[in-house]
């Protein structure tokens, strides 16, 4: 990273990073990719950006905001699950949400999209952009739903 990224993390989401395994340097990396690529979903009420990268197995995501030459982040996590991208689906329930692709200016709508992990390969209704197709993982689709199909398909 030529001129570094600065980070304001509060202490209370620090604890939590530390408990999930998310290191500074992955965070910087979610940024920067996002800076580079524009890639990034925004909230238009908070103003908050949303965004992910994936350097190996892991993908991290990471919501954050400008203030004025640091990053505030509000939270972190990852998945290991891996996102088959281009393969979404019309999902049965519609559903438009206030999170926009700020690449295609867009709000992200419910699709079936595909995920991979161990071999096994499955669909979820998640949010996703109705024109460039990325996916939009919420804390709770990663902690929750994700982190138990994972440990699941661990213990098979
Ligand atoms: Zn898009």
């Amino acid at each position: 990273m030529e001129e570094g990224i600065k980070l304001e993390i509060d202490a209370e989401v620090g604890l939590i990073l530390e408990k999930r395994g998310i290191r500074v340097e992955d965070i910087e990396r979610v940024i920067e990719f996002a800076r580079e690529s524009g890639n990034v979903y925004v909230h238009p009420e908070t103003g908050r950006c949303l965004a992910y990268f994936t350097p190996s197995t892991t993908t991290y995501w990471v919501e954050f905001s400008r203030e004025g030459d640091a990053y505030r982040i509000y939270r972190a996590y990852s998945h290991r699950m891996e996102i088959l991208h281009g393969f979404n689906m019309p999902a049965k329930k519609q559903e438009i949400l206030d999170w926009t692709c700020a690449k295609c200016d867009r709000k992200l709508e419910l699709a079936t999209v595909k995920l991979r992990y161990m071999e096994e390969t499955f669909g979820v209704d998640i949010p996703a952009c109705p024109s460039c197709q990325r996916i939009f993982v919420s804390e709770e689709d990663a902690t929750r739903r994700m982190a138990l199909a994972e440990k699941m398909l661990e213990d098979k």
